[in-house]
Protein backbone atom coordinates (compact mmCIF):
# COMPACT_ATOMS: atom_id res chain seq x y z
CA UNK A 1 0.00 0.00 0.00
CA UNK A 2 1.19 3.29 -0.79
CA UNK A 3 1.87 5.43 2.44
CA UNK A 4 1.76 9.52 2.04
CA UNK A 5 -1.06 9.64 0.37
CA UNK A 6 -3.38 12.59 2.12
CA UNK A 7 -6.69 11.59 2.92
CA UNK A 8 -8.10 14.38 0.03
CA UNK A 9 -5.56 12.97 -2.67
CA UNK A 10 -7.23 9.18 -1.32
CA UNK A 11 -11.04 10.22 -1.95
CA UNK A 12 -10.29 12.09 -5.10
CA UNK A 13 -8.49 8.97 -6.60
CA UNK A 14 -11.72 7.10 -5.76
CA UNK A 15 -13.70 9.36 -7.11
CA UNK A 16 -12.21 8.88 -10.25
CA UNK A 17 -11.72 5.12 -10.52
CA UNK A 18 -13.54 3.72 -7.86
CA UNK A 19 -17.49 2.56 -8.75
CA UNK A 20 -19.07 1.59 -5.75
CA UNK A 21 -21.89 -1.07 -4.56
CA UNK A 22 -25.18 0.72 -4.01
CA UNK A 23 -24.02 4.18 -4.82
CA UNK A 24 -25.74 6.99 -6.16
CA UNK A 25 -22.53 8.27 -7.71
CA UNK A 26 -23.95 11.59 -9.28
CA UNK A 27 -24.40 12.64 -5.68
CA UNK A 28 -21.36 11.59 -3.83
CA UNK A 29 -19.30 14.28 -3.37
CA UNK A 30 -15.61 13.88 -3.22
CA UNK A 31 -15.22 14.65 0.28
CA UNK A 32 -18.54 13.38 1.26
CA UNK A 33 -17.01 9.72 1.13
CA UNK A 34 -15.07 8.35 4.16
CA UNK A 35 -11.97 6.12 3.65
CA UNK A 36 -11.96 3.53 6.75
CA UNK A 37 -8.01 3.02 7.22
CA UNK A 38 -8.09 0.81 10.19
CA UNK A 39 -10.03 -1.09 12.43
CA UNK A 40 -9.76 -3.18 16.18
CA UNK A 41 -12.76 -4.40 18.34
CA UNK A 42 -15.92 -2.20 17.50
CA UNK A 43 -14.11 0.95 16.35
CA UNK A 44 -12.59 2.09 12.76
CA UNK A 45 -10.42 4.50 11.93
CA UNK A 46 -11.34 7.26 8.69
CA UNK A 47 -8.38 8.16 6.45
CA UNK A 48 -8.97 11.89 9.02
CA UNK A 49 -8.23 10.36 11.83
CA UNK A 50 -11.39 9.87 13.17
CA UNK A 51 -12.62 7.34 15.59
CA UNK A 52 -16.27 5.78 14.90
CA UNK A 53 -17.89 2.94 16.55
CA UNK A 54 -18.64 0.19 14.01
CA UNK A 55 -22.95 -0.21 14.74
CA UNK A 56 -22.54 -2.33 11.99
CA UNK A 57 -20.05 -4.77 11.78
CA UNK A 58 -19.13 -3.83 9.11
CA UNK A 59 -21.83 -5.16 6.96
CA UNK A 60 -23.17 -7.08 9.35
CA UNK A 61 -20.41 -9.50 9.45
CA UNK A 62 -17.66 -8.97 11.79
CA UNK A 63 -19.19 -11.03 14.40
CA UNK A 64 -16.11 -11.58 16.19
CA UNK A 65 -14.67 -8.22 16.04
CA UNK A 66 -12.45 -6.24 14.36
CA UNK A 67 -8.34 -6.88 14.81
CA UNK A 68 -8.14 -10.21 15.93
CA UNK A 69 -4.53 -11.61 14.62
CA UNK A 70 -5.25 -14.76 16.12
CA UNK A 71 -7.32 -15.18 12.76
CA UNK A 72 -4.59 -12.97 10.45
CA UNK A 73 -2.44 -15.63 11.83
CA UNK A 74 -4.37 -18.67 10.76
CA UNK A 75 -4.23 -17.80 7.41
CA UNK A 76 -1.11 -16.39 7.27
CA UNK A 77 -0.15 -19.84 8.06
CA UNK A 78 -2.26 -21.54 5.55
CA UNK A 79 -1.46 -19.51 2.94
CA UNK A 80 2.24 -20.41 3.44
CA UNK A 81 1.16 -24.40 4.01
CA UNK A 82 -1.31 -24.23 0.68
CA UNK A 83 -2.35 -20.60 -0.42
CA UNK A 84 -4.69 -22.32 -3.08
CA UNK A 85 -6.08 -25.76 -4.26
CA UNK A 86 -9.34 -27.09 -5.54
CA UNK A 87 -12.29 -28.84 -4.30
CA UNK A 88 -13.24 -30.32 -7.73
CA UNK A 89 -12.51 -33.96 -9.76
CA UNK A 90 -11.63 -36.12 -6.70
CA UNK A 91 -9.48 -33.90 -4.48
CA UNK A 92 -10.35 -32.14 -0.75
CA UNK A 93 -8.21 -30.37 1.21
CA UNK A 94 -7.47 -30.39 5.25
CA UNK A 95 -8.67 -26.79 6.07
CA UNK A 96 -12.02 -27.39 4.48
CA UNK A 97 -12.72 -31.01 6.19
CA UNK A 98 -11.84 -29.76 9.02
CA UNK A 99 -14.26 -26.37 8.66
CA UNK A 100 -16.76 -29.10 7.12
CA UNK A 101 -16.50 -31.08 10.53
CA UNK A 102 -16.35 -28.02 12.75
CA UNK A 103 -19.67 -26.87 10.85
CA UNK A 104 -21.61 -29.92 11.40
CA UNK A 105 -21.15 -30.02 14.90
CA UNK A 106 -22.97 -25.93 15.16
CA UNK A 107 -26.04 -27.16 12.79
CA UNK A 108 -29.17 -29.29 13.66
CA UNK A 109 -28.76 -32.87 13.58
CA UNK A 110 -30.11 -33.47 10.32
CA UNK A 111 -27.72 -31.55 8.54
CA UNK A 112 -24.23 -32.65 8.01
CA UNK A 113 -22.89 -31.61 4.35
CA UNK A 114 -21.83 -28.21 3.28
CA UNK A 115 -21.15 -26.96 -0.26
CA UNK A 116 -19.13 -23.77 -0.46
CA UNK A 117 -18.78 -20.89 -2.32
CA UNK A 118 -17.10 -17.50 -1.96
CA UNK A 119 -20.17 -15.37 -1.09
CA UNK A 120 -23.61 -15.14 0.41
CA UNK A 121 -25.17 -14.23 -3.11
CA UNK A 122 -23.43 -17.19 -4.55
CA UNK A 123 -25.03 -19.60 -2.07
CA UNK A 124 -28.22 -18.81 -2.77
CA UNK A 125 -27.58 -19.02 -6.78
CA UNK A 126 -26.18 -22.91 -5.31
CA UNK A 127 -29.93 -22.97 -3.76
CA UNK A 128 -31.83 -22.01 -6.72
CA UNK A 129 -30.13 -24.74 -8.92
CA UNK A 130 -29.46 -27.25 -5.73
CA UNK A 131 -33.52 -27.31 -5.04
CA UNK A 132 -34.67 -27.59 -9.05
CA UNK A 133 -32.03 -30.39 -9.40
CA UNK A 134 -32.84 -31.99 -6.32
CA UNK A 135 -36.21 -32.48 -7.62
CA UNK A 136 -35.79 -33.28 -10.91
CA UNK A 137 -33.79 -36.51 -9.99
CA UNK A 138 -36.89 -37.28 -7.38
CA UNK A 139 -38.73 -37.39 -10.78
CA UNK A 140 -40.64 -34.21 -10.25
CA UNK A 141 -38.75 -31.78 -12.97
CA UNK A 142 -42.10 -29.54 -12.69
CA UNK A 143 -41.58 -28.56 -9.21
CA UNK A 144 -39.13 -25.06 -9.85
CA UNK A 145 -40.94 -22.64 -8.13
CA UNK A 146 -39.57 -20.85 -5.47
CA UNK A 147 -41.69 -19.15 -3.43
CA UNK A 148 -40.25 -15.78 -1.38
CA UNK A 149 -41.06 -12.35 0.00
CA UNK A 150 -40.89 -9.12 -0.79
CA UNK A 151 -38.73 -6.98 0.47
CA UNK A 152 -36.12 -9.46 1.65
CA UNK A 153 -32.55 -9.79 0.93
CA UNK A 154 -30.91 -12.58 -0.82
CA UNK A 155 -27.73 -11.38 -2.42
CA UNK A 156 -27.12 -9.35 -5.99
CA UNK A 157 -26.09 -11.89 -8.46
CA UNK A 158 -29.09 -12.87 -11.00
CA UNK A 159 -30.35 -15.36 -8.78
CA UNK A 160 -29.68 -13.89 -5.63
CA UNK A 161 -31.75 -10.38 -6.38
CA UNK A 162 -34.57 -12.68 -7.97
CA UNK A 163 -34.85 -14.24 -5.13
CA UNK A 164 -34.91 -11.16 -3.00
CA UNK A 165 -37.68 -9.11 -3.09
CA UNK A 166 -36.42 -5.71 -3.18
CA UNK A 167 -38.30 -3.14 -5.71
CA UNK A 168 -35.56 -1.10 -6.83
CA UNK A 169 -33.14 -3.85 -7.69
CA UNK A 170 -35.96 -5.84 -9.75
CA UNK A 171 -36.39 -2.51 -11.73
CA UNK A 172 -33.13 -2.89 -13.33
CA UNK A 173 -31.69 -5.82 -15.77
CA UNK A 174 -35.08 -7.56 -16.12
CA UNK A 175 -35.38 -9.45 -13.03
CA UNK A 176 -36.84 -11.48 -11.25
CA UNK A 177 -35.93 -14.22 -13.27
CA UNK A 178 -38.74 -16.88 -14.42
CA UNK A 179 -40.25 -18.78 -11.44
CA UNK A 180 -39.69 -17.08 -8.36
CA UNK A 181 -43.00 -16.14 -6.89
CA UNK A 182 -42.80 -13.11 -3.80
CA UNK A 183 -45.52 -13.10 -0.95
CA UNK A 184 -45.80 -10.19 1.36
CA UNK A 185 -43.30 -9.94 4.50
CA UNK A 186 -44.18 -9.97 8.03
CA UNK A 187 -43.46 -6.15 8.69
CA UNK A 188 -45.89 -5.25 11.89
CA UNK A 189 -44.85 -1.15 12.30
CA UNK A 190 -44.28 -0.54 8.58
CA UNK A 191 -47.53 -2.58 7.18
CA UNK A 192 -49.36 -4.97 9.58
CA UNK A 193 -50.40 -1.78 11.12
CA UNK A 194 -52.38 0.17 8.46
CA UNK A 195 -54.66 -2.85 8.57
CA UNK A 196 -57.56 -3.84 10.94
CA UNK A 197 -55.64 -6.56 12.66
CA UNK A 198 -53.55 -6.74 15.55
CA UNK A 199 -50.13 -8.21 15.72
CA UNK A 200 -51.06 -11.55 16.18
CA UNK A 201 -53.34 -11.69 13.55
CA UNK A 202 -51.59 -9.95 11.06
CA UNK A 203 -48.99 -12.43 12.27
CA UNK A 204 -50.93 -15.34 10.79
CA UNK A 205 -52.16 -13.33 7.76
CA UNK A 206 -48.89 -13.08 6.39
CA UNK A 207 -47.84 -16.91 7.35
CA UNK A 208 -50.89 -17.87 5.31
CA UNK A 209 -50.12 -15.89 2.21
CA UNK A 210 -47.34 -19.03 1.72
CA UNK A 211 -50.34 -21.44 2.28
CA UNK A 212 -52.23 -19.69 -0.68
CA UNK A 213 -49.35 -19.03 -2.78
CA UNK A 214 -48.84 -22.70 -2.85
CA UNK A 215 -52.33 -23.33 -3.49
CA UNK A 216 -52.26 -20.67 -6.18
CA UNK A 217 -49.15 -22.53 -7.88
CA UNK A 218 -49.58 -26.10 -7.35
CA UNK A 219 -47.97 -28.06 -4.65
CA UNK A 220 -46.35 -29.90 -7.45
CA UNK A 221 -44.88 -26.62 -9.63
CA UNK A 222 -43.53 -25.70 -6.22
CA UNK A 223 -40.07 -26.47 -5.06
CA UNK A 224 -39.17 -24.73 -1.96
CA UNK A 225 -39.73 -21.69 0.18
CA UNK A 226 -36.93 -19.37 1.20
CA UNK A 227 -36.76 -16.80 4.10
CA UNK A 228 -34.54 -15.33 6.37
CA UNK A 229 -35.49 -15.63 10.08
CA UNK A 230 -35.85 -11.93 10.42
CA UNK A 231 -34.77 -9.73 7.34
CA UNK A 232 -31.80 -7.77 7.80
CA UNK A 233 -31.45 -5.66 5.20
CA UNK A 234 -35.20 -4.95 4.53
CA UNK A 235 -35.12 -3.44 8.12
CA UNK A 236 -34.65 -6.02 10.83
CA UNK A 237 -37.84 -7.38 10.28
CA UNK A 238 -39.07 -9.50 13.69
CA UNK A 239 -42.32 -10.91 12.53
CA UNK A 240 -44.88 -11.12 15.09
CA UNK A 241 -44.60 -14.18 17.55
CA UNK A 242 -47.42 -16.01 15.58
CA UNK A 243 -45.56 -15.91 12.12
CA UNK A 244 -43.28 -18.79 12.41
CA UNK A 245 -45.25 -21.38 14.15
CA UNK A 246 -47.71 -20.83 11.23
CA UNK A 247 -45.28 -21.36 8.64
CA UNK A 248 -44.27 -24.03 10.25
CA UNK A 249 -47.31 -25.93 10.46
CA UNK A 250 -47.91 -25.26 6.45
CA UNK A 251 -44.40 -26.59 5.86
CA UNK A 252 -45.20 -29.79 7.78
CA UNK A 253 -48.15 -30.79 5.70
CA UNK A 254 -46.48 -30.12 2.42
CA UNK A 255 -43.97 -31.68 -0.11
CA UNK A 256 -41.90 -28.61 -0.16
CA UNK A 257 -38.22 -27.63 0.82
CA UNK A 258 -37.96 -24.63 3.18
CA UNK A 259 -34.20 -22.87 3.37
CA UNK A 260 -33.30 -20.32 5.75
CA UNK A 261 -31.16 -17.73 4.33
CA UNK A 262 -28.90 -17.44 7.61
CA UNK A 263 -26.46 -15.23 6.26
CA UNK A 264 -27.09 -12.68 8.98
CA UNK A 265 -29.03 -14.27 11.49
CA UNK A 266 -26.61 -17.23 11.48
CA UNK A 267 -23.11 -17.26 13.76
CA UNK A 268 -24.51 -15.90 17.29
CA UNK A 269 -26.48 -12.88 15.81
CA UNK A 270 -29.74 -13.98 17.57
CA UNK A 271 -28.13 -15.35 21.10
CA UNK A 272 -28.48 -18.72 18.93
CA UNK A 273 -25.92 -20.12 16.48
CA UNK A 274 -28.77 -20.16 13.67
CA UNK A 275 -31.76 -17.80 13.36
CA UNK A 276 -33.22 -20.94 12.50
CA UNK A 277 -32.26 -22.33 16.66
CA UNK A 278 -33.74 -19.30 17.76
CA UNK A 279 -37.35 -19.73 16.29
CA UNK A 280 -36.70 -23.30 16.63
CA UNK A 281 -37.24 -24.55 12.52
CA UNK A 282 -36.26 -27.27 10.55
CA UNK A 283 -34.79 -26.59 7.36
CA UNK A 284 -33.46 -28.37 4.71
CA UNK A 285 -30.91 -25.85 3.78
CA UNK A 286 -29.59 -22.68 5.42
CA UNK A 287 -27.45 -20.29 3.42
CA UNK A 288 -24.36 -18.98 5.30
CA UNK A 289 -21.76 -15.96 4.80
CA UNK A 290 -20.80 -13.21 6.48
CA UNK A 291 -20.33 -14.32 10.27
CA UNK A 292 -18.79 -17.51 9.03
CA UNK A 293 -15.12 -16.22 8.94
CA UNK A 294 -16.44 -12.35 10.60
CA UNK A 295 -15.44 -11.24 6.78
CA UNK A 296 -11.88 -11.54 7.41
CA UNK A 297 -11.81 -13.39 4.10
CA UNK A 298 -14.83 -14.03 1.67
CA UNK A 299 -16.66 -17.86 2.51
CA UNK A 300 -20.20 -18.93 1.88
CA UNK A 301 -21.93 -22.07 1.66
CA UNK A 302 -24.71 -24.08 2.01
CA UNK A 303 -26.12 -26.62 4.60
CA UNK A 304 -27.68 -29.48 3.59
CA UNK A 305 -29.98 -31.56 4.90
CA UNK A 306 -29.34 -35.85 5.26
CA UNK A 307 -32.28 -36.02 2.94
CA UNK A 308 -30.86 -34.01 0.29
CA UNK A 309 -27.54 -35.09 0.97
CA UNK A 310 -28.45 -38.70 0.47
CA UNK A 311 -30.62 -37.89 -3.17
CA UNK A 312 -27.29 -36.13 -4.36
CA UNK A 313 -25.25 -39.64 -3.05
CA UNK A 314 -27.54 -41.80 -5.33
CA UNK A 315 -25.20 -44.07 -8.28
CA UNK A 316 -24.72 -42.05 -11.29
CA UNK A 317 -25.93 -38.35 -10.02
CA UNK A 318 -23.46 -35.42 -10.85
CA UNK A 319 -24.30 -32.33 -9.99
CA UNK A 320 -22.86 -29.86 -12.48
CA UNK A 321 -21.81 -27.01 -10.31
CA UNK A 322 -19.26 -25.43 -8.95
CA UNK A 323 -17.20 -22.39 -8.07
CA UNK A 324 -13.28 -22.22 -8.59
CA UNK A 325 -12.21 -20.20 -4.92
CA UNK A 326 -15.18 -22.39 -2.99
CA UNK A 327 -14.02 -23.68 -0.23
CA UNK A 328 -10.82 -21.58 -0.84
CA UNK A 329 -8.15 -22.79 2.06
CA UNK A 330 -7.39 -19.82 3.44
CA UNK A 331 -11.19 -18.69 3.53
CA UNK A 332 -11.53 -22.12 5.48
CA UNK A 333 -8.84 -21.49 7.24
CA UNK A 334 -10.25 -17.94 8.63
CA UNK A 335 -13.56 -19.61 8.96
CA UNK A 336 -11.89 -22.27 11.57
CA UNK A 337 -10.70 -19.54 13.44
CA UNK A 338 -13.60 -17.38 13.68
CA UNK A 339 -15.59 -20.10 14.95
CA UNK A 340 -13.07 -20.77 17.36
CA UNK A 341 -13.00 -17.59 19.15
CA UNK A 342 -16.72 -17.56 18.82
CA UNK A 343 -16.70 -20.74 20.82
CA UNK A 344 -13.70 -19.71 23.30
CA UNK A 345 -15.04 -16.53 24.32
CA UNK A 346 -18.69 -17.65 24.47
CA UNK A 347 -19.50 -15.03 22.50
CA UNK A 348 -23.08 -16.63 21.59
CA UNK A 349 -24.58 -17.33 24.93
CA UNK A 350 -23.35 -13.65 25.52
CA UNK A 351 -25.38 -12.12 23.39
CA UNK A 352 -28.14 -14.72 24.26
CA UNK A 353 -27.54 -14.10 28.30
CA UNK A 354 -25.54 -10.55 28.67
CA UNK A 355 -24.71 -8.29 26.17
CA UNK A 356 -27.87 -8.88 24.31
CA UNK A 357 -30.25 -8.13 27.15
CA UNK A 358 -27.93 -5.34 28.41
CA UNK A 359 -28.03 -3.74 24.94
CA UNK A 360 -31.85 -4.14 24.47
CA UNK A 361 -32.79 -2.67 27.66
CA UNK A 362 -31.70 1.15 26.50
CA UNK A 363 -32.18 0.38 23.14
CA UNK A 364 -36.30 -0.22 24.17
CA UNK A 365 -35.85 3.21 26.26
CA UNK A 366 -35.34 5.09 23.09
CA UNK A 367 -38.80 4.96 22.24
CA UNK A 368 -39.33 7.25 24.97
CA UNK A 369 -37.47 9.67 22.09
CA UNK A 370 -40.31 11.70 20.15
CA UNK A 371 -39.12 10.88 16.84
CA UNK A 372 -38.86 7.02 17.61
CA UNK A 373 -41.76 5.01 17.23
CA UNK A 374 -40.67 1.47 17.91
CA UNK A 375 -37.16 0.39 19.26
CA UNK A 376 -37.10 -3.58 18.36
CA UNK A 377 -34.04 -5.68 18.85
CA UNK A 378 -33.42 -9.40 18.81
CA UNK A 379 -29.57 -10.28 20.12
CA UNK A 380 -27.63 -7.81 18.79
CA UNK A 381 -29.65 -6.68 15.71
CA UNK A 382 -32.31 -3.72 15.81
CA UNK A 383 -34.20 -1.24 14.14
CA UNK A 384 -35.59 2.17 15.48
CA UNK A 385 -38.65 2.86 13.46
CA UNK A 386 -38.69 7.21 13.16
CA UNK A 387 -41.85 8.72 12.88
CA UNK A 388 -43.03 12.43 12.74
CA UNK A 389 -45.41 12.47 15.20
CA UNK A 390 -45.03 9.88 18.56
CA UNK A 391 -48.69 10.25 19.23
CA UNK A 392 -49.63 8.73 15.77
CA UNK A 393 -48.17 5.62 15.15
CA UNK A 394 -49.48 5.37 11.99
CA UNK A 395 -48.11 8.81 10.35
CA UNK A 396 -45.49 8.20 8.16
CA UNK A 397 -42.47 11.36 6.51
CA UNK A 398 -43.21 12.07 3.52
CA UNK A 399 -40.91 11.71 0.98
CA UNK A 400 -39.97 7.91 2.57
CA UNK A 401 -36.03 8.13 3.52
CA UNK A 402 -34.72 11.55 3.34
CA UNK A 403 -35.59 11.58 7.43
CA UNK A 404 -33.42 8.58 7.63
CA UNK A 405 -30.97 9.40 5.33
CA UNK A 406 -30.76 12.82 7.67
CA UNK A 407 -30.64 10.41 10.76
CA UNK A 408 -27.86 8.74 9.34
CA UNK A 409 -25.34 11.51 8.30
CA UNK A 410 -25.98 13.02 11.71
CA UNK A 411 -24.87 9.33 13.37
CA UNK A 412 -21.69 9.53 11.23
CA UNK A 413 -20.52 12.95 12.36
CA UNK A 414 -21.50 11.81 16.09
CA UNK A 415 -19.13 9.02 15.90
CA UNK A 416 -21.44 6.08 15.25
CA UNK A 417 -21.92 4.11 12.03
CA UNK A 418 -25.78 3.31 12.07
CA UNK A 419 -27.25 2.07 8.92
CA UNK A 420 -30.37 3.76 7.00
CA UNK A 421 -33.19 1.54 5.33
CA UNK A 422 -36.51 3.90 4.58
CA UNK A 423 -36.84 5.75 7.74
CA UNK A 424 -35.36 3.20 10.37
CA UNK A 425 -32.06 3.07 11.43
CA UNK A 426 -30.40 -0.20 11.91
CA UNK A 427 -28.00 -1.52 14.57
CA UNK A 428 -26.12 -4.81 13.87
CA UNK A 429 -22.43 -3.95 16.13
CA UNK A 430 -20.01 -6.98 16.72
CA UNK A 431 -21.12 -9.57 19.59
CA UNK A 432 -17.87 -8.45 21.08
CA UNK A 433 -19.01 -5.44 22.19
CA UNK A 434 -18.34 -4.02 25.87
CA UNK A 435 -21.18 -2.76 27.86
CA UNK A 436 -19.04 0.75 28.25
CA UNK A 437 -19.17 0.32 24.41
CA UNK A 438 -22.82 -0.15 24.42
CA UNK A 439 -23.81 2.54 26.60
CA UNK A 440 -21.07 4.94 24.05
CA UNK A 441 -23.31 3.70 21.16
CA UNK A 442 -26.59 4.69 23.35
CA UNK A 443 -24.76 8.20 23.74
CA UNK A 444 -24.46 8.54 20.35
CA UNK A 445 -27.48 7.43 19.14
CA UNK A 446 -29.17 10.18 21.87
CA UNK A 447 -27.44 12.78 20.58
CA UNK A 448 -28.15 11.53 16.74
CA UNK A 449 -31.63 11.72 17.34
CA UNK A 450 -31.89 14.71 18.87
CA UNK A 451 -29.51 16.55 15.98
CA UNK A 452 -32.01 15.03 13.63
CA UNK A 453 -35.14 15.82 15.15
CA UNK A 454 -34.00 19.59 15.11
CA UNK A 455 -33.31 19.38 11.37
CA UNK A 456 -36.03 17.00 10.88
CA UNK A 457 -38.16 19.97 12.42
CA UNK A 458 -36.44 22.89 10.55
CA UNK A 459 -36.84 21.65 7.39
CA UNK A 460 -40.30 20.93 8.07
CA UNK A 461 -40.69 17.64 7.27
CA UNK A 462 -42.62 17.16 11.02
C1 LIG B 1 -25.71 -10.18 2.64
C2 LIG B 1 -26.75 -11.19 2.40
C3 LIG B 1 -26.70 -12.04 1.30
C4 LIG B 1 -25.66 -11.89 0.21
O1 LIG B 1 -24.39 -12.15 0.68
P1 LIG B 1 -23.12 -11.57 -0.15
O2 LIG B 1 -21.97 -12.19 0.56
O3 LIG B 1 -23.19 -10.08 -0.06
O4 LIG B 1 -23.25 -12.05 -1.53
C5 LIG B 1 -27.65 -13.03 1.18
N1 LIG B 1 -28.61 -13.18 2.10
C6 LIG B 1 -28.70 -12.38 3.18
C7 LIG B 1 -29.78 -12.61 4.17
C8 LIG B 1 -27.80 -11.33 3.34
O5 LIG B 1 -27.91 -10.51 4.37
Amino acid sequence: MRVNVSSHDLKVLDHKHHLHPFTDHGALGVDERRVIAKADGVWLWDSDGNRILDGMAGLWCVNAGHGRQEIVEAVRAQMSELSYYNTFFKTSHPPVIELSEMLAGLTPDHINMVMYGSSGSDANDTILRLVRTYWALQGQPDKKVVISRKNAYHGSTMAGASLGGMGPMHSQGGLPIPGIHHIDQPYWFGEGMMTDMNEDEFGLWAARELERAIEEIGEENVAAFIAEPIQGAGGVIVPPSTYWPEVKRILESRNILFIADEVICGFGRTGEWFGSGYYDLKPDLMTIAKGLTSGYLPLGGVLVSDEIAEVLHRENVEFFHGYTYASHPACCAAAIANLTILKREGLVERVRDQIGPYFQKQWKALESHPMVGQARMVGLFGALELVPDENDLKKRFANEGKVGTITRDHSFSNGLVMRAVRDSMIISPPLSISEEEVDLLIASTRKTLDDAWNDVRKQGLA
